[in-house]
């Protein structure tokens, strides 16, 4: 099931070049064309879902499983990798720019120059009241998921 229009159908139907990491029935992972840092690889489902919660649960699973191996995988690659960021962002107002659900794995090293930005990050606890009212919220919608 794919989107006529977007991005990633198309690289996913071949009808846009990719440099493809890895693919099987569910998933494929390519190298992010405008990478973050050499090594940056996007991780996505064959099935065209906007957000993970409506990518199947087998092919959501799959998709961090084939995630995991790409760490491991660029940790020993000869590649700069003194760490690595999973990155999905599930929305536009998360900074989701293609409207296709995506796992960014970002290889980091010492001094790379990447930062985020986290502005309503006091630095303080946050109150135990606040932590257990949102908490509860979460708790209630996440029975029977
Ligand atoms: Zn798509």
């Amino acid at each position: 099931m794919t989107d006529k229009d977007c991005i990633f159908c198309k690289i996913l139907r071949k009808e846009i070049p990719s440099t493809v990491v890895y693919e099987d029935e569910l998933v494929m992972a390519f190298m992010d064309a405008m990478p973050v840092n050499p090594g940056h690889v996007l991780v996505i489902p064959k099935e065209h879902q906007q957000f993970i919660s409506n990518v199947s649960s087998e092919a959501s699973a799959r998709m961090f499983e084939v995630a995991r191996k790409i760490n491991t995988a660029t940790r020993e690659s000869g590649l700069d990798c003194d760490a690595l960021n999973f990155i999905l962002s599930d929305g536009p107002a998360a900074s989701q720019e293609v409207f296709h659900s995506h796992l960014h794995s970002i290889p980091r090293y010492e001094g790379d120059g990447v930062r985020f930005h986290y502005p309503n990050k006091t630095g303080k606890m946050a109150p135990a009241e606040e932590l257990s009212a949102a908490a509860e919220k979460i708790k209630s919608r996440l029975k029977g998921l």
